[in-house]
């Protein structure tokens, strides 16, 4: 027989079932991440035999999961972190969904959960959003967390493809990562543990990349250290990938010409493609190389960054996610050396961590009109 294309997903099948008992949003300063939920959730079941059925936004509520559910056991779970912004006429904005859309379909085929339209998903959202928009304050810096999610929701402990997933969306009001200006950090390079390998799946948002990285995470933090950095080792060289959950950036300074350079590791296969990271990017080389800097992705090392830092050459290095933006480094343990990244005094970020902040914040919140700005 020949195959029948199933159905995608469908965002004019939407059904939508309001809440009766709406929650108080919390005050905005009482805000603690990902602690605070929104009134609805946003679901999509998907089988192998009938494709994805028509989404659903209901009240926020808890799953029911049979104890033998393959996701419980094997870890097929796949997520995204990304925003929805509140402009200055009180407009509802995303920042670049159609990444995170790409970005969770190359997590989900890796672990053979089921591809979807994420344009479809992106209308979706957008509906969501607007349902549960008074959660989100009104002043700048505040944002509604969204976390797309996807699991395979068979019923087997047979370890093989889920015949059944469940997408769904839940969504956190969230406050400015740094309430009172930049608060530059100190990190610990993680030697004993490797987070990614090439031929890993350290590329992909999968769940299963991020327990294990609690443990080194919690190493670094009873030392004293905000984050770990995490290295890949090969022969004698320690590669610098990315730090705790973001990309990082180092600005080097030629010393004979004086350029700067701005350098963050390439996509391997080894560090998530972070929307963050790419922004950065394209802004950087659009807006930076005019003014003679140079922008580099390629693989780095501990040792460099440390020859520069003896050398006066290591300009700034700052970490870079949806969660902060940028977040400034102030130093890197590593072989029983603190590695002191070029902070000028007591400063708690660099010249350019404030500039990529500023740029990427007026995008996020309309202030720049800009096609990443995605308008609800
Ligand atoms: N690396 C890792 C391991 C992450 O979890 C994240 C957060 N998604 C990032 C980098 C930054 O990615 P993004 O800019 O898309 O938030």
């Amino acid at each position: 027989a020949a195959l029948k294309k199933l159905p995608d997903i469908d965002a004019s099948k939407l059904e939508i079932t309001k809440t009766t008992s709406p929650k108080e949003p919390r005050p905005a300063n009482e805000l603690i991440f990902g602690r605070n939920f929104t009134d609805h959730m946003l679901s999509i079941e998907w089988t192998a035999s009938d494709g994805w059925l028509p989404p659903r936004i209901t009240p926020y509520q808890n799953l029911s999961l049979d104890p033998a559910t393959c996701v419980l056991h094997y870890a097929f779970e796949a997520f995204e972190g990304m925003k929805a912004y509140k402009d200055s006429t009180g407009a509802l904005r995303l920042f670049r969904p159609d990444k995170n859309m790409a970005r969770l379909n190359r997590s989900a085929a890796r672990i053979a959960l089921p591809a979807f339209d994420g344009a479809q998903f992106i209308e979706l959202i957008k509906r969501f959003v607007a349902l549960d928009a008074r959660f989100i304050p009104a002043q700048r810096g505040y944002s509604l967390y969204l976390r797309p999610n996807i699991i395979g929701t068979q019923r087997t402990l047979g370890v093989g493809p889920p015949g059944s997933a469940l997408l769904y969306l839940i969504a956190s009001p969230v406050g400015p990562y740094y309430p009172s200006g930049f608060k530059a950090v100190s990190l610990e390079a993680t030697t004993e543990s490797v987070r990614a390998w090439p031929g890993g799946v350290g590329d992909k948002k999968l769940g299963a990349n991020y327990a294990p990285g609690i443990v080194p995470q919690m190493e670094a933090a009873r030392r004293g250290f905000a984050q770990n950095l995490w290295l890949f080792k090969e022969g004698e060289e320690e590669y610098v990938t990315e730090v705790g959950t973001m990309n990082l950036f180092a600005v080097f300074k030629d010393k004979a010409t004086g350029q700067k350079e701005l350098i963050t590791a390439p996509l391997d296969g080894t560090i998530l493609d972070g929307v963050t990271r790419d922004s950065i990017l394209a802004l950087a080389r659009e807006r930076l190389v005019p003014e003679g800097w140079k922008v580099t992705e390629r693989r780095f090392t501990m040792n460099e960054v440390n020859q520069a830092a003896t050398d006066g050459t290591l300009e700034e290095v700052f970490g870079a996610g949806t969660a902060a933006v940028v977040s400034p480094v102030r130093n890197i343990s590593w072989r029983g050396k603190l590695v002191d990244c070029g902070l000028k005094g007591d400063s708690e970020a660099g010249e350019l961590a404030q500039r990529v902040k500023g740029w990427i914040e007026g995008i996020q919140y309309g202030d720049e009109e800009h096609p990443w700005s995605v308008k609800i």
